[in-house]
């Protein structure tokens, strides 16, 4: 007998439901914390050049070389410290979960946070245990603590600032947390551009503290180019699990000429930044609307109908994210990007309308 999938597949996974992302065709799409500024068309003419000149029949630089050096010092990554470079950071995680996912292998983190955690122990065949946050989404260091003693994590995950929530958690109880854990603990700064706070300086002073980062945010979905840097005796061990190649040449071409007109992104976040204060006042000036401060480049509300509101905003044209059923501390919350200044201009609207209809 031919075996089914249901013979072959582990049960955890077809448990799963594939991560879910909408249609967004002529939205106003503020649901996936893009930057929504194009490069200057300059800075894309140039590329358009490089790439018409790339060597496409030939494999990726898998060294990438030149491309780390200018991460590293865009990022300004300490002395001694290692890169490792990804197919987005989500392939980062996977990694190096799958490189210590030893039977019955723990990996912990907060809750809510970014799902990928979750998802990808799950894929790996690791037990995720996850941790929640207090009502105010800091950090509950005492259940923190203590999850970490029970469960003795293989790897631990925080993201920094917190995603969905948008705060950063406070640094001193991260550190306690990373000096608590048996293993390596990685703090994600997906959206440190919006921060102003990173743990990057920090490196030297935890053996078992690997920091991450992605140009996802910072303008460049869709290339997909993540790094996490740390101690070269990790990152060594993992190093040896990346698929050769894993970062395209288109890629690593884009990366290395954007990188060196780096003003053009932190110019992009900055107005960013400035546009998040400005949306987060509107928003918290609509009635019924609890709007949460944030250091990324996001905003978490609450509102009375969550999914009335998501499909009112939908109808009308914009798409965010609903968190609502995901997590107790998130009932009848959204997300949104923040967008340029007519984005959220459309998206208050949708929002104010929706809300009185
Ligand atoms: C968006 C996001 C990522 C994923 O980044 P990619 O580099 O695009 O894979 C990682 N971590 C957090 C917390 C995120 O919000």
């Amino acid at each position: 007998m031919p075996k089914t999938p249901e013979d072959i597949i582990r049960d955890e996974i077809r448990s799963l439901t594939a991560y879910h992302v909408p249609d967004s065709a002529g939205m106003v799409k503020l649901d996936a914390m893009e930057n929504p500024y194009r490069l200057p068309p300059a800075l894309r003419e140039r590329l358009a050049r490089l790439l018409e000149q790339a060597p496409l029949n030939r494999y990726p630089d898998p060294a990438a070389g030149e491309l780390k050096a200018q991460l590293r010092r865009a990022f300004e990554v300490p002395d001694g410290m290692a890169l490792l470079l990804g197919n987005g950071s989500d392939e980062l995680i996977q990694m190096l979960i799958m490189a210590a996912a030893k039977p019955g292998a723990v990996v912990l983190g907060v809750e809510p946070s970014f799902v990928m955690f979750r998802m990808i122990a799950t894929f790996a065949g690791a037990r995720y245990a996850g941790v929640d946050l207090r009502d105010d989404f800091s950090l509950d260091i005492e259940r923190v603590l203590a999850a970490i003693e029970r469960e003795r994590p293989a790897v631990v995950f925080i993201a920094y600032p917190n995603n969905p929530t948008g705060n950063l958690f406070d640094a001193g109880l991260v550190e306690r947390l990373i000096d608590a854990a048996p293993g390596p603990v990685v703090v994600d700064e997906a959206y440190s551009a919006f921060a102003g706070a990173s743990f990057m300086e920090r490196l030297p002073r935890h053996p078992n503290l690997l920091v991450m980062r992605t140009l996802s945010k910072l303008g460049l979905a869709g290339i997909r180019l993540g790094v996490l840097t740390g101690a070269p005796r990790w990152l060594g061990e993992l190093d040896k699990l990346r698929l050769p190649y894993n970062v395209n040449t288109l890629t690593q071409i884009v990366a290395r000429e954007v990188l060196q007109h780096g003003d053009v992104l932190t110019e992009q976040a900055a107005a960013i930044k400035l546009e998040r204060g400005r949306l987060l006042q509107a928003l918290q000036q609509v009635p019924g609307v609890t709007a949460y401060r944030s250091d990324a480049n996001f905003i978490l509300f609450r509102v009375r109908q969550a999914e009335h509101v998501f499909d009112g905003l939908k109808q009308r044209g914009v798409l965010i994210k609903s968190l609502h059923g995901s997590h107790r501390l998130l009932a009848d919350c959204l997300r949104v990007t923040v967008g340029t200044p007519d984005e959220n201009a459309a998206f208050l609207t949708a929002l104010t309308r929706t809300l009185a209809a």
